[in-house]
């Protein structure tokens, strides 16, 4: 039996194709999964009762069960908890943005491409209950189509595609990729609309940089100096700062394109005067991006979101040092949107996370 949703379009059709059906059939099946947004073969209307047992009999049409779903008060932002076939849980956000003159809507899904996570952020519920295992490409790519389930109550689609939710992607590079090439060929969302997100996988960066994957690289920075870095993403341990900005450079001049980095921005941590004068002298001759999250207090730690104040005077002073800087619109706050706390309610434990 084959998951359906680890085969793009052209596999899907010639797989088809050399199994004695003719190419339309393919296109047909197509249409219902991709298109339309069905799963369920008895709603494919157009499809012949033979061609229907033979899909029944050798594909899968879906390991992913909704378990849990909230929303906050005006559904922009929805966080689903699905269960795997192994009975293993993990998280994926929807958040819908409107541009001010209403003109354009954006449908971000921040997907999962692991259970649980090795990197171990001491600030991050899904760091906290460890590396379970890789998602597969089909669990990947399968959580679009529930997302865009969702969606048509809203008339719409995911249209962007950021890897920001469980896991860390480049430790599951494989799967993460081909879920991402599906992504682009065949739901049409542009590399532009697919943010890989790493805490610094070296190896990671430099394949996609030796590779000319043109999706947009994000990278969890944090802490400027390696002893709040080693802190803060203890992955720094092993390869530091210097590494990272080593291939960070690499991956610029290959590429050509622009970096964000996000950077949690915590009280007494990291958003010091000095802080802001480390980074840009770290990120001197990069172009780049900065977003800053500011984090929610995670209650019984010296996680502490720092006051609006605070906020804005490091803002300035990043800006004023020559840093292109912003502060991240934060969606789900009302409903804990960030990865792993609606799974560790339901595991019993009550740990914050990121908003990452
Ligand atoms: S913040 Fe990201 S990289 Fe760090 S532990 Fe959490 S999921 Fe992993």
């Amino acid at each position: 039996m084959i998951n359906i949703y680890t085969l793009n379009k052209y596999e899907l059709i010639t797989k088809i194709k050399d199994d004695g059906y003719p190419k339309y059939r393919g296109e047909q099946l197509y249409d219902w999964l991709i298109n339309k947004n069905i799963k369920n073969l008895e709603e494919m209307s157009n499809l012949p009762k033979d061609f229907k047992k033979y899909l029944s009999e050798n594909y899968f049409f879906s390991k992913l069960k909704v378990l849990d779903k909230i929303s906050n008060s005006d559904n922009s932002t929805i966080k689903i908890l699905l269960e795997l076939q192994d009975g293993n849980t993990i998280e994926m956000v929807i958040m819908r943005y409107t541009d001010k003159d209403h003109s354009k809507n954006r449908n971000t899904l921040c997907i999962s491409s692991q259970v649980g996570c090795s990197v171990g952020c001491p600030f991050c519920a899904t760091g906290k209950a460890g590396f379970i295992r890789n998602l597969e490409c089909e669990e990947i790519v399968e959580q679009i189509q529930i997302a865009n389930e969702y969606l048509k109550n809203f008339d719409a689609k995911v249209n962007n595609v950021v890897f920001m939710g469980m896991g860390e992607p480049l430790l599951n590079r494989n799967n993460v990729l081909k879920a991402a090439e599906i992504f682009n060929k065949d739901y049409n969302i542009s590399s532009r609309r697919i943010t890989i997100s790493t805490s610094g996988i070296i190896e990671g960066i430099k394949f996609l940089a030796d590779n000319d994957l043109k999706y947009v690289l994000a990278i969890s920075l944090h802490g400027s100096r390696n002893d709040l870095r080693d802190f803060l993403v203890p992955i720094n341990k092993a390869k530091n700062l210097e590494k990272l900005i080593e291939i960070v450079k690499y991956y610029q001049i290959k590429t050509r394109k622009r970096i964000t980095f996000e950077y949690i921005m915590i009280d007494k941590l990291n958003i010091s005067k000095r802080d802001a004068l480390e980074l840009s002298e770290l990120l001197k001759g990069i172009d780049c991006h900065i977003n800053g999250i500011p984090i929610n207090t995670v209650p019984g730690t010296d996680f502490i979101r720092p006051s609006r104040n605070k906020i804005y005077n490091f803002k300035n002073w990043c800006q004023e040092s020559g840093l292109s800087f912003s502060i991240r619109e934060e969606k789900g706050v009302e409903i804990d949107g960030a990865c792993g706390q609606l799974r560790n309610k339901k595991r019993g434990s009550n740990e914050s996370s990121c908003s990452m």
